[in-house]
């Protein structure tokens, strides 16, 4: 019986190390929602990207094209600039960032990277330049510097340390047993989600892409992680093309241009001020979003207060 049983636990063993692998591949694959396979043109010239320029041209698109989601949009982010994306769930909003990846392709219209339509250039170079801090990041079960450095792989440790200084995680790190040795992920220590977001900061800056995409948390964070965090993202985003998914308004207000997506159509564009002029739906869902987060303060500070 013993014979028999080290061997069974060795099997043990190797499928919870397997199903762990397959876990973290698809969480990742989940987090990046790929799905349908696009296929490069054969000998697909790879992008050149020189400032940045993301350009959105009459584009439609639908995941069953019997039912179109994005209705023909049309918007610029020029080079360095911040174009944030509002509008009700389900309105498209993420759906404009997984284009912009080339995740799916679309129906009709362009999408280009500094004057290339990047479906006529290899999807890899796409990606390689286009840096994501996403809601929800996967941490590989290994230690925080890996998980910072998965930026670029090459990175030195001094780099390291300097991206978790910026993206305000590396007083967290330096207080933990292991510092930046610490195992995190499945098996490791449980970062909260405001952690998790900053290590991906990190690993944005170390990539240092000439685009940017935010996709921010729909998830409440406490007041001093979200301000820590919006200094993180404002550094990362400072002089980068940045396109921000953005649920809550309060984060968008310096955008230089704020688009609001309703039903998968453009219905208002401008600046926070102009949109709060014009009086329509943005001005609506800012004085709702107003209201909620009075009435979350009231509620705090009535359970203070017991
Ligand atoms: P939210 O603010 O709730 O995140 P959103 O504006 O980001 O919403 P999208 O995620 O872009 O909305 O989704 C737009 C529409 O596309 C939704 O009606 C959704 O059901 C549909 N959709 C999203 N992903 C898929 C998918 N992988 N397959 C089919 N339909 C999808």
């Amino acid at each position: 019986l013993m014979q028999l049983s080290i061997p069974l636990n060795f099997i043990g063993f190797i499928y919870r190390e397997i199903r762990q692998g397959l876990t973290d591949i698809e969480a990742m694959f989940d987090l990046l929602e790929v799905e349908a396979e696009v296929k490069d043109p054969a000998d697909a010239p790879t992008l050149q990207v020189s400032e940045g320029a993301v350009r959105f041209e009459d584009v439609r698109f639908g995941y069953d094209p019997a039912r179109e989601i994005l209705k023909g949009i049309s918007f610029d982010v020029p080079p360095g600039k911040s174009v944030a994306i509002v509008g009700p769930s389900g309105a498209g909003k993420s759906t404009v960032s997984r284009l912009l990846f080339r995740f799916y392709d679309i129906q009709s219209g362009r999408i280009l990277i500094d004057g290339q339509d990047i479906a006529g250039v290899q999807q890899e170079s796409v990606r390689a330049a286009i840096g994501i801090v996403p809601q929800d990041t996967v941490l590989f079960n290994d230690t925080i510097t890996y998980n910072i450095r998965y930026g670029r792989i090459g990175a030195r440790e001094a780099e390291v340390r300097r991206a978790a200084e910026l993206a305000q995680i590396a007083g967290f790190i330096q207080e933990l047993p292991d510092g930046f040795d610490s195992m995190v992920g499945e098996r490791g220590l449980k970062l909260s989600g405001g952690e998790k977001q900053r290590v991906a900061i990190a690993r944005t800056i170390l990539k240092a892409p000439p685009i940017l995409v935010l996709d921010e948390a729909t998830s409440a964070l406490d007041t001093h992680t979200e301000q820590e965090i919006q200094t993180a993202l404002d550094l990362v985003s400072k002089e980068r093309t940045t396109l921000t998914i953005a649920h809550r308004l309060s984060t968008i207000i310096d955008a230089d241009e704020i688009i609001v997506l309703k039903s998968g159509e453009i219905v208002e564009r401008g600046s926070h001020r102009e949109l709060l002029e014009a009086d329509g739906l943005y001005a609506e869902m800012w004085a709702m979003q107003r209201e909620a987060t009075e009435a979350e303060e009231a509620l705090r500070r009535a359970r203070e207060a017991d």
